[in-house]
């Protein structure tokens, strides 16, 4: 019987998935994930993502076996994993859903040149996002550098095509190879185990994925625009995870959006609002995928003339959640807990790093790599650079948060940071997000001593701001000096 081996990537679902759907039409599927950790890769994934991979894994090998299946492990260099798999199966192909980040496309590139060597066909699908990387263009043919004419083009493009159902039957090989067991890889953390608040927080799978998109449509899609800049409520779809694991594709969100829509048209605005949120995560890939080195070097040179700044301990203190300014405080302690982090305060606390601490994006680059469950190379670094001011279309520089006004617009009652700064809870709403402000009677009752259960601020607004302008002036002349 015909073989095919199907190589799961961040494609963790069985619908909707077009490399399965078609080895399954062909005839017998083996199933394959395979960790590649051999390769000195800088981007390895961080402590949060290992922990969704497990979980995930195990949900998917779950649904593999109900339909007959199995979903066998390898850890090792992939090329060499599949190679050998491809040789103890008799597999005649090999297919996949594209990865579009530059070492999957590189891996993937050396992977089917290697298998047509020995004759063994290959196919990459695209299955990831909702238009390939590269198919919308300007008029001229370029790539879009703007997010907005990007989007128009995209809508205006043939719609992303119908979700595949997920495969009926898959049929088993006649025997099959070996696997590895999904404990030995460890990717669960012990000693300690930080992973209490992930647990609380999430469940991995595309079960879960699913049901998360239709909870959001039905109950919170009709509010979307307008609570989706408020942290202590979850107005959003909390969908990024699954998405960055592939336990659900861009085009079922897309079509179930569409319908709803269809069926209740007063929810257009909100919805074509949220299709637009996915369309930025396309225009990310885009840019990466025209820009590889995106997660490492401003997309603007002028910035590679910054005069950033090295503190570890103010690192340290941002990491930890003890700047002093609660909003962001609130911010980096929601993902040091829970591994994500809501959009608007992921704006926050990197503006905060870049502007107020003067620290290079990259180093909160990699930390949101460690520690978000959603860490996506695409989406992670494009925001990063978009905050910086370093990136494509990306807001100027010289925007500078004010974390207190931000903290008071946005989570007006305090509620956001009671939650995740606890030390301050019992202060008036009003005060809540600038506690030096406070006098000594309202921190007395609050239970606040400023500089002991709660640190004083790390750095004076005006004169970070100041600071701010300054290096950005300083970049400037750099620049102007450099090319006279
Ligand atoms: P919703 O509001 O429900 O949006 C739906 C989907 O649209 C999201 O799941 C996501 O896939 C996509 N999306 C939404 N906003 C953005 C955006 N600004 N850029 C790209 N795609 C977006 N998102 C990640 O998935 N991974 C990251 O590593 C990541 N790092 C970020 C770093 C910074 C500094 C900032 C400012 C944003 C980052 N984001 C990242 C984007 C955004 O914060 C998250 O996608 C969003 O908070 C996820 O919550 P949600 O699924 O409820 O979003």
């Amino acid at each position: 019987m015909h073989t095919t081996l199907v190589l799961f990537r961040q494609d963790l679902r069985l619908a909707d998935n077009p490399a399965l759907y078609e080895a399954a039409q062909a005839g017998a599927v083996v199933p394959v994930y395979v960790l590649d950790d051999t390769s000195p890769d800088e981007w390895r994934m961080g402590g949060a993502s290992r922990w969704w991979l497990h979980h995930s894994l195990t949900s998917l090998a779950h649904d593999l076996t109900q339909q007959g299946s199995r979903l066998i492990l390898r850890r090792g260099e992939l090329e060499a994993e599949i190679l050998r798999l491809a040789q103890q199966t008799g597999a005649q192909a090999v297919v996949w859903n594209c990865g579009y980040e530059p070492f999957a496309q590189e891996g993937e590139k050396r992977l089917a040149d290697a298998l047509q060597k020995r004759s063994v066909a290959t196919r990459g699908f695209h299955g990831n996002l909702l238009f390939t990387p590269g198919s919308i263009l300007t008029k001229a043919g370029q790539n879009f550098s703007v997010f907005t004419p990007f989007w128009r083009t995209a809508l205006q493009a043939s719609p992303p095509a119908a979700p595949m159902k997920r495969p009926r039957k898959l049929a088993a090989p006649s025997r099959w190879p070996s696997s590895d067991k999904l404990a030995s890889w460890k990717l669960l953390p012990t000693k300690p185990d930080w992973s209490g608040g992930l647990r609380q927080n999430w469940k991995p799978g595309e079960a879960t994925a699913r049901q998360t998109l239709s909870e959001f449509i039905d109950d919170k899609l009709s509010h979307y625009g307008a609570g989706r800049d408020r942290p202590a409520i979850q107005a959003t779809s909390r969908l990024s995870p699954h998405l960055h694991w592939g336990e659900i594709s861009p085009r079922q969100i897309w079509h179930a959006v569409q319908a709803h829509i269809h069926r209740h048209p007063a929810a257009g605005q909100n919805g074509s609002k949220f299709l637009s949120e996915l369309g930025w995560r396309e225009f990310s890939y885009n840019v990466l995928y025209v820009h590889s080195h995106l997660p490492e070097r401003n997309l603007r040179q002028n910035f590679d003339k910054f005069p950033w700044r090295r503190d570890a301990a103010a690192l340290k203190a941002w990491q930890r959640g003890r700047t002093g300014y609660p909003i962001v405080d609130a911010g980096m302690r929601e993902l040091w807990h829970s591994g994500t982090m809501h959009n608007r305060v992921r704006m926050i606390v990197a503006s905060f790093l870049i502007k107020h601490l003067l620290i290079d994006w990259r180093h909160g680059e990699r930390w949101f790599w460690d520690t978000l469950v959603d860490a996506d190379l695409a989406n992670n670094a494009f925001n990063w650079q978009w905050v910086a001011g370093s990136g494509a279309d990306a807001a100027p520089y010289f925007r500078i948060f004010n974390p207190v006004l931000q903290g008071e617009k946005f989570d007006a009652k305090g509620e956001y940071v009671a939650r995740f700064v606890p030390e301050l809870k019992n202060l008036d709403p009003r005060l809540i997000h600038a506690p030096w402000r406070a006098d000594a009677a309202s921190l007395k009752t609050a239970g606040v001593v400023l500089g002991k259960t709660y640190p004083k601020p790390m750095v004076d607004h005006d004169a970070a701001r100041q600071r701010a302008l300054a290096a950005l002036a300083h970049m400037k002349t750099q620049v102007k000096e450099l090319a006279a």
